[in-house]
């Protein structure tokens, strides 16, 4: 069913909703497009319904594309639990960390996707797979159309043992999609550079009303008396989290403010737990850290904040610096990945290497209204040239569209 000719349901996002955004000659094209797609059937392929970055594109996306006219879907694999402790350890291996590759790991990962395969029918047009998780997806089906592979893990230091097995099933896909180019590898799949997208309108960004900001801190139970230094992520070692609270402990000999670190457990990451488990010590009075899964709390935290950190080591893209920049807030992030795409150091946010230059622009944004309000302003007109959902859907759009034309099918190899 298409949305697009129908009377607007109320809630449901459209390109149209974008214009006052990115302007109408922008929206018509991206419509045209979807135009020339109207019929083809796409369907997303991910590890998860909520909890990270993927699932809200995802969750974005799928509407968006639907509300153009472009019939898309979204199928999530099931595992069992030994299934994505395996898969985390693929993520931080391909992150740079270190793996123990044994056979017995290939066997129930490949098992499990095997057992997706058959309970998922995947007959569309196009068929869009994220992350490795659902990568051996591809062994199990005849393909009636492209499968592009799109992974989103910051792979500026693969493990090259994994690499070398996952790439074997990559180069069965019609195209490889990465965040930034520096993410590219030695593959013989085409390969496209994709930065994700964060949608305005959605209970993450949609401006709040200053009561419903204070209702929600209270909910919480965090002080409002003091600036609030908040980081907002899933409890991840490439988060940086006692980074996080190491930095805000030299800070605070200087200033007076709270920390709050939050995050939500994703279905996918077993990790998470014990992560949050081991940082609670460290609470204090200006130290709060929750785990919770709250979208209007995310909203108001980044919305309240005095600054937003997102000190992270390895970042695929960032989509909390996005969301925090969208909401004019100055960010301080760590200088590596996606992050640094976003944030141009001392333009709009800052980038930093360490938790002393952490704690340094913590106590310099602080204290410097004028220079918080300056750089937020810059951040939001960054997020609105170039990281507005509108601008990724296009990018999908061109995409599909290249495989309808013969030189591009020629160079993906795509012989359905
Ligand atoms: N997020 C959330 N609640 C939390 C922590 C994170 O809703 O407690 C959301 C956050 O707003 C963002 C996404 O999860 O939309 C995280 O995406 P990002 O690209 O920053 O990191 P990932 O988790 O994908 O590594």
């Amino acid at each position: 069913m298409s949305y697009r000719s129908g009377k607007k349901k109320r809630g449901l996002v459209t390109p149209e909703d974008y214009e006052p955004l990115v302007g109408a000659e922008n929206v018509e094209r991206i419509l045209s497009k979807a135009d020339n797609l109207r019929g083809r059937h796409v369907v997303h392929v991910s590890s998860t319904l909520y909890g990270g970055g993927v699932a809200e594109l995802l969750s974005s996306l799928t509407i968006l594309m639907n509300g153009a006219g472009v019939r898309t879907g979204w199928r999530v694999i099931q595992g069992r639990p030994d299934f994505f402790t395996i898969t985390k350890k693929f993520h931080n291996a391909l992150q740079g960390g270190d793996i123990n590759l044994s056979e017995r790991k290939l066997e129930i990962y490949e098992e499990v996707i095997e057992e997706n395969a058959i309970r998922t029918h995947l007959d569309q047009d196009f068929v869009v797979v994220h992350d490795p998780q659902p990568l051996p997806l591809i062994n199990h089906f005849r393909k009636r159309g492209p499968w592009v592979w799109r992974c989103h893990v910051d792979l500026s230091h693969p493990n090259r043992l994994l690499w070398g097995y996952l790439s074997s099933l990559i180069e069965k896909y019609d195209a490889a999609i990465f965040s930034i180019p520096e993410y590219g590898q030695a593959l013989s799949t085409p390969q496209l550079f994709f930065m994700p997208a964060t949608d305005p309108f959605n209970a993450k960004n949609i401006k709040m009303k200053e009561t419903d900001i204070q209702d929600r801190l209270d909910t919480y139970n965090i002080p409002k008396d003091l600036p609030l230094v908040v980081q907002i992520s899933r409890f991840d070692s490439w988060k940086d989290p006692q980074g996080v609270i190491d930095a805000f402990q030299i800070a605070r000999k200087e200033i007076d403010a709270t920390l709050v670190l939050v995050g939500n457990m994703a279905s996918d990451d077993p990790e998470g737990q014990d992560i949050y488990e081991s940082l609670l010590e460290q609470r204090d009075e200006r130290i709060i850290i929750l785990s919770c899964e709250d979208s209007s709390l995310v909203n108001a935290l980044q919305s309240h904040a005095g600054v937003v950190l997102q000190k992270s080591l390895r970042e695929g893209f960032g989509l909390t610096v996005t969301e925090a920049m969208w909401k004019g807030r100055a960010v301080i992030g760590g200088n590596v990945g996606g992050i640094r795409y976003q944030i141009e150091n001392g333009k709009n946010g800052f980038l930093v290497d360490t938790v002393d230059e952490t704690a340094e622009c913590i106590v310099k944004l602080l204290k410097n209204r004028k220079l918080r309000e300056q750089l937020g302003k810059a951040a939001r007109e960054t997020v609105c040239q170039k990281f507005l959902m509108t601008r990724l859907m296009e990018q999908y759009l061109d995409l599909f569209q290249s495989f309808y034309t013969t030189y591009q099918i020629k160079s993906v190899g795509w012989n359905g």
